[in-house]
């Protein structure tokens, strides 16, 4: 199972704190992780094997929106920062929008993220 990780500035030490959280679940031999570039050197730091994309703003949102569309990618962890402003805000919405096209889970905030790494 191929789940995306991606956390806006604001929402990196959440992310870290929560794949922390969840290792034995995120480091089984069936889950591969795939990530935003920034995203995915913080998990790096933190012990985990991710495979990195671009940096959001320059891409990598679109990068992991393409895998979702290809069938490739089956969970998207997205943890948004909402009292920001995000110049690739129109990635953001075409990955949330291809994830409800082909219904591959989102989840936009750590309390979903939860819910729905119990539920694998
Ligand atoms: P980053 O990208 O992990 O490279 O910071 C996340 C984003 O802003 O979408």
């Amino acid at each position: 199972m191929e789940i995306a990780i991606i956390a806006h500035d604001g929402m990196k030490a959440e992310m870290v704190q929560f794949l922390n959280e969840h290792k034995d679940v995120l480091h089984q031999k069936s889950v591969q992780l795939i990530s935003t570039g920034t995203t995915g050197e913080k998990a790096e730091k933190a012990g985990f094997e991710v495979t990195k994309f671009l940096s959001g703003p320059i891409g990598g949102d679109a990068q992991i929106a393409g895998r979702v569309a290809e069938g490739k990618c089956q969970m998207v962890l997205f943890f948004r920062d909402p009292l920001a402003k995000h110049p690739h805000e129109p990635d953001i919405s075409m990955l949330m929008r291809l994830c409800d096209v082909h219904d591959v889970p989102l989840a936009t905030n750590p309390s979903t993220a939860e819910l729905l790494i119990k539920a694998i």
